[in-house]
C-alpha cells in the first residue's frame, strides 16, 4: 500500500502545470480548461469524443489527411513534403505554433539525447505550458525504445565485464547512448536505416502526423521505416505507405513557431538528414510479419503501446513469434557462430534492399518495448513473456543460462531485470508516460497511460568474430563504407 502511494505520487509528479488538473478530474473538465474540448485528435480523449469505447468512430477515422494521401486505387506508396504537410494539416492540433513541435524542423544532433519530458522540451523549445505531451507518449515512448537499441550496441561492443554493467541502465530512465543519460559518446555508432513495427496502433492513427517527430529526434538515421501493425488499421490503408523527407536543419520561418526556441538551435551542415516512412499493415502481426519481414527487412525494434499483453489472448501467438524471433538473435551453445539471424545490412543504401531474413530464418528485433498503465498489469504481462519465453527457449535448445541469472536491477525502480530463454526481461517505469492520470472506476491502483514499460532485449551480444556488425552495418562518417566489427 505504502509502496502504491509514492507510485502514485511519483506517476502524478509531472512538471507540467496543467498536469494537476488531469490528475483530479474528468477529461472533459481539463480538455475545456485547456481550450481543446473536442478539436482535431483531442476528440479522442474524452468519452463525449467517443474516446475508443462502444459506438465510437474506428480508429483511424479521424486521422486527418490519410484519406486523401491513400485515396482508392492509388499508388501504394505516396510521398509528401514535410511542409506541404504542415501546411495542410493546419491547426489540426488546436494548439499555438509555438505550442507544438515543429514537424518541419529537427532537433540539434549536438544535443544530447532527451531523457525525460523536460529534456525533450527544452530540446524541442516548446513552453511547459503546453500540453503537447497528451498527444505525445507514443512517438517519445518509441524513441526511447530507439535509444535504447543504440545503447544495445553501443552496449554490444565492451568487453563482457563492462558491458554486465551497462545493461543496467538507471532506472525509469530511457538510455542515452553509453548508458549514461545526457551524456553522449563521441561518434556513437548509427544505423542506416531503421525499421520500427509499432504493434496494435488505436490513438497513433488518428494521430499519425505527431509520429513523424521520430523523424525531428533522429535525424542521423538514414531512413526511418515505422509500420504500424494491427486489427485496428483501416482496411484502406492496409499496405500502403505515406513518405516524408527529413526536416529541414534551422528554423522553419513561420512566425512564432517553437523552433525558433530549439536548444541549442540546430546547425546546418550537421549529419545528413533521413527520410522517414509510415507504413499501414491491418491484422494480427504474427501473421504479417513474414511478409513485413520480406519487404522491408526485419525490425530492429518493436513497440506496443498500451498492449495489454495478458489481458488479451491474442498477444499470445504474437509474442511466441517475437520470442522465437529473438531467441535467433541469441548465440547457441556449441553450435559453432551461428551467431545473428539476417538483419539485412543495406550497404546499397536502398531501403529496398531486398529480403530481411538473410540465411532464410526470420529474425527478430533487437529490442521489444510493451508499455502498460499500472504495475499490476506490467507484473502478470512479465509472467506471461517469461512463460512464452521458457516455452520457446526449450524448443529452440536455448534454455535460460542460470549463470546470468539478474542482469540488471540496478534501481529500486520496477521489476530490475531477469534472463530468461536467453533473453533479458526488464520492467520500470516509463519516463514518457502520459501525463494524466486514467481513471479507473474498477481499481484503484495508479495508471497512467505508458506508465510502465517491459523490455525485451537479446541476451547479446552473440560471441565470435560476427558479432553486432552482422546485425546492423555501423556507419559514422568516418568508417562509411569500411563495415567496421565484422
Ligand atoms: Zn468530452
Ligand atoms: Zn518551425
Amino acid at each position: 500500500m505504502a509502496a502504491q502511494a509514492a507510485r502514485r505520487q511519483e506517476l502524478e509528479s509531472h512538471l507540467f502545470p496543467w498536469a494537476p488538473a488531469t490528475h483530479h478530474q474528468q477529461p472533459c473538465a481539463w480538455l475545456l480548461r485547456l481550450g481543446l474540448h473536442g478539436v482535431g485528435p483531442w476528440q479522442r480523449e474524452c468519452p463525449c469524443g467517443g474516446g475508443g469505447g462502444p459506438g465510437a468512430a474506428p480508429w483511424g477515422e479521424h486521422a486527418p489527411l490519410l484519406r486523401q494521401l491513400l485515396p482508392p486505387g492509388g499508388p501504394p506508396q505516396t510521398h509528401i513534403s514535410r511542409d506541404e504537410l504542415k501546411q495542410r494539416l493546419g491547426g489540426w492540433l488546436g494548439l499555438p505554433a509555438g505550442q507544438a513541435p515543429c514537424l518541419t524542423s529537427r532537433a540539434a544532433t549536438a544535443a544530447p539525447p532527451p531523457a525525460d519530458w523536460a529534456a525533450y522540451y527544452r530540446l524541442r523549445g516548446l513552453p511547459l505550458d503546453s500540453p503537447a505531451a497528451l498527444l505525445l507518449d507514443a512517438a517519445l515512448t518509441t524513441y526511447a525504445a530507439v535509444l535504447r537499441l543504440q545503447q544495445q550496441q553501443l552496449v554490444a561492443q565492451l568487453p563482457e565485464a563492462q558491458r554486465r554493467q551497462a545493461a543496467s541502465p538507471a532506472a525509469g530512465q530511457p538510455l542515452a547512448w553509453g548508458g549514461e543519460a545526457g551524456r553522449r559518446p563521441e561518434a556513437p555508432p548509427q544505423p542506416r536505416r531503421l525499421v520500427i513495427h509499432l504493434l496494435g496502433p488505436q490513438r497513433e492513427l488518428d494521430g499519425w502526423p505527431l509520429l513523424l517527430e521520430l523523424g525531428c529526434l533522429l535525424p542521423q538515421q538514414q531512413g526511418i521505416e515505422l509500420h504500424l501493425v494491427g486489427p485496428q488499421v483501416p482496411a484502406w490503408a492496409h499496405g500502403r505507405s505515406v513518405r516524408v523527407p527529413a526536416p529541414a536543419a534551422g528554423t522553419c520561418g513561420a512566425a512564432g513557431c517553437s523552433c525558433a526556441r530549439q536548444q541549442p538551435p540546430p546547425a546546418a551542415g550537421e549529419v545528413p538528414a533521413g527520410s522517414q516512412t509510415l507504413g499501414f499493415w491491418r491484422g494480427a502481426y504474427h501473421e504479417l510479419a513474414a511478409e513485413l519481414a520480406q519487404r522491408h527487412g526485419a525490425p530492429h525494434v518493436v513497440v506496443a503501446l498500451n498492449a495489454g499483453l495478458a489481458a488479451y489472448v491474442s498477444w499470445v501467438p504474437t509474442l511466441r513469434h517475437l520470442a522465437e524471433a529473438m531467441q535467433q538473435l541469441v548465440p547457441r551453445p556449441a553450435a559453432g557462430d551461428v551467431t545473428t539471424a539476417g538483419h539485412t545490412s543495406d550497404s546499397g543504401g536502398g531501403s529496398g534492399g531486398g529480403g530481411g531474413g538473410g540465411g532464410g530464418g526470420s529474425s527478430g528485433p533487437l529490442v521489444c518495448c510493451f508499455t502498460d498503465f499500472n504495475e499490476e498489469a506490467m507484473h502478470r504481462a512479465r509472467q506471461l513473456c517469461a512463460h512464452v519465453l521458457a516455452g520457446c527457449g526449450a524448443a529452440a535448445g536455448t534454455g535460460p543460462r542460470g549463470e546470468q541469472g539478474s542482469s540488471g536491477g540496478s534501481g529500486s525502480d520496477g521489476d530490475g531485470g531477469g534472463l530468461c530463454g536467453g533473453v533479458d526481461v526488464e520492467s520500470r517505469m516509463n519516463a514518457f508516460r502520459r501525463p494524466a492520470a486514467v481513471l479507473a472506476a474498477d481499481h484503484a491502483l495508479p495508471s497512467a497511460g505508458n506508465g510502465f514499460a517491459l523490455w525485451l532485449l537479446p541476451r547479446g551480444p552473440p560471441r565470435g568474430s560476427a558479432a553486432p556488425g552482422a546485425v546492423l552495418r555501423f556507419t559514422s562518417r568516418e568508417e562509411e563504407g569500411e563495415g567496421r566489427l565484422k
